[in-house]
C-alpha cells in the first residue's frame, strides 16, 4: 500500500491531498488544461479505490464514506472532482455488467489509476431527449454492433481509453424501444473526440462530443442490454441521485468557509454567516440520512435544495470578499461560475423546474 493510502474519510492523508487540490485549483481553472497531476495524485492517495470492490483491488467504500470524501474533494477542486465521478460512473457501470472478460481486462487498471474510462450516456436521460432521431445509433450486426453517431456530452473522451456509451437499438432506420450500453475502446476505427469545449467552469474537464462514425464493435464490449430503459438497471449514473447534490454542498461548502474566514475580522458578516450554516447543516444531515435509506425528501429535492445552497453560498463568499474576488484566481468568482454547472449537469426536468421557479421569484 502506498505510504498515502486513504483508507477512510477520517484518514489524515484525506486532507493532506485535498490542500494539494485546493492549492492547484486556481491554475486547473484558468489554464483549462486537463487536470492530469491532480488525477495522479488522487490515484496515488488511493481515491480510485474507493469505489471498486476488493475482487477488483478498490476498497469498496460504504455510500456515506464515499459522500463525506467528495465533499472533502469537491470542495478542494470541483473540475478534478467532477472528472471523478464520471470516470467512477463508467467504473460502476463495467462492474455491474455481467461481462466477466470485461471487468477482468479493465478494472485493475482503473482502479490503480493507470487507464481512465468514462461516460456518455446523458442522450438517454437530459439530453437531446425532444429529438426523434437517436443522437448515437446500434444497429445488430454479425458479431457484434454498429455504433453511429455521436455522444454529445462525454468528460475527457480525449485522455480516455474507453468510453461508455448508450445507444439507441435501430431496426432498419425505425429507433425501437431497446438501449444498449457498451464500452467503446477509443482507438477504434471511426471512433473520435472533437477539441473540447470551452465551457463557463470546469473547461479543465475537457467535456465535448464523442463521435462514432459506423464503428463496429464486437459482442466482447457490451455492458449491459439490449434492454428497455438500460439506464434504470444496473447502477452507476442514474440522474439527479446523491453524487450530484454532494458536489453541489461540497462547493457550498467550502464557499460558507470562505465567508467564515472573513467574518473573524468582520463581525457584520456574522448574520449571513449563521443563516447559510443555518441552511446547510440540515441539508447535510438530510444528505447522509437518504444515503442511509431514511430519505427526509425525495432525491429530487435534495438536488434542488443543493443547487440553491450552491449558488447562494457561492455569490455569498463573493460578496465577502468584495472586489478582490472578482479578480481572476479568487475562489469565491471561480465558485460562483462553478455553482451555475449544478443548473444543467444531470439535472432532472422537475429540479430544471424547481430552479427556475426559485429563479423566477414563484413560489411553491
Ligand atoms: C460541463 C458538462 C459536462 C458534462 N459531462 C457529461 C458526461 O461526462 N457524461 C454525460 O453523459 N453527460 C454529461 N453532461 C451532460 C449533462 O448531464 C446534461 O445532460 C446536459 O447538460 C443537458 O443539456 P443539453 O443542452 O444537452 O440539453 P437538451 O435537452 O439537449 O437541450 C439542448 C437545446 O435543445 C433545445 N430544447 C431542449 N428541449 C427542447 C424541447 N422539448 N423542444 C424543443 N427544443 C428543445 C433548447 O434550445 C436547448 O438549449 C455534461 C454537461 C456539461 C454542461
Amino acid at each position: 500500500m502506498a505510504r498515502y493510502t486513504i483508507t477512510s474519510p477520517d484518514s489524515p492523508a484525506l486532507a493532506e491531498l485535498c490542500q494539494r487540490l485546493a492549492a492547484g485549483a486556481a491554475s486547473v481553472d484558468s489554464s483549462g488544461a486537463w487536470p492530469s497531476e491532480q488525477l495522479r495524485l488522487c490515484g496515488e492517495y488511493g481515491v480510485f479505490e474507493w469505489f471498486v470492490g476488493r475482487d477488483w483491488g478498490g476498497q469498496a467504500w460504504v455510500q456515506s464514506d464515499i459522500v463525506r470524501g467528495y465533499l472533502e474533494l469537491s470542495g478542494a477542486c470541483l473540475t478534478t472532482t467532477f472528472v471523478i465521478t464520471q470516470r467512477t460512473g463508467a467504473c460502476r457501470r463495467i462492474e455491474t455488467s455481467d461481462n466477466q472478460r470485461l471487468k477482468e481486462k479493465l478494472l485493475p487498471g482503473l482502479v490503480t489509476g493507470e487507464s481512465f474510462a468514462t461516460v456518455g450516456i446523458s442522450h438517454l436521460t437530459t439530453s437531446r431527449r425532444h429529438l426523434t432521431k437517436p443522437v448515437l445509433r446500434a444497429q445488430r450486426v454479425e458479431g457484434g454492433w454498429l455504433l453511429d453517431g455521436f455522444s454529445p456530452w462525454v468528460t475527457g473522451a480525449d485522455h480516455a481509453e474507453h468510453v461508455v456509451v448508450g445507444a439507441t437499438v435501430m431496426a432498419g432506420d425505425e429507433a425501437t424501444d431497446q438501449q444498449l450500453l457498451v464500452c467503446v475502446p477509443t482507438t477504434l476505427h471511426g471512433a473520435s473526440a472533437p477539441p473540447p469545449l470551452e465551457l463557463v467552469g470546469l473547461t479543465a474537464s475537457h467535456t465535448g462530443q464523442f463521435h462514432l462514425d459506423k464503428v463496429f464493435l464486437a459482442d466482447e464490449w457490451v455492458v449491459l442490454g439490449p434492454a428497455e430503459n438500460v439506464m434504470t438497471l444496473g447502477s452507476g449514473g442514474n440522474t439527479g441521485g446523491y453524487q450530484t447534490s454532494t458536489l453541489a454542498l461540497g462547493l457550498a461548502k467550502a464557499a460558507i468557509g470562505l465567508v467564515e474566514k472573513e467574518s473573524e475580522k468582520r463581525p457584520e458578516l456574522k448574520p449571513a454567516l449563521t443563516a447559510l450554516t443555518d441552511a446547510y447543516e440540515p441539508l447535510q444531515a438530510d444528505l447522509f440520512a437518504a444515503v442511509d435509506g431514511e430519505a427526509p425528501c425525495s432525491t429530487e429535492e435534495l438536488r434542488t435544495r443543493a443547487n440553491s445552497i450552491a449558488l447562494r453560498a457561492a455569490q455569498a463568499s463573493l460578496v465577502a470578499a468584495k472586489g478582490a474576488g472578482y479578480v481572476t484566481g479568487h475562489p469565491a468568482g471561480r465558485w460562483c461560475r462553478e455553482a451555475l454547472f449544478f443548473l444543467v449537469w444531470s439535472c432532472p426536468q422537475p429540479v430544471l423546474e424547481a430552479n427556475l421557479c426559485e429563479l423566477a421569484g414563484i413560489l411553491e
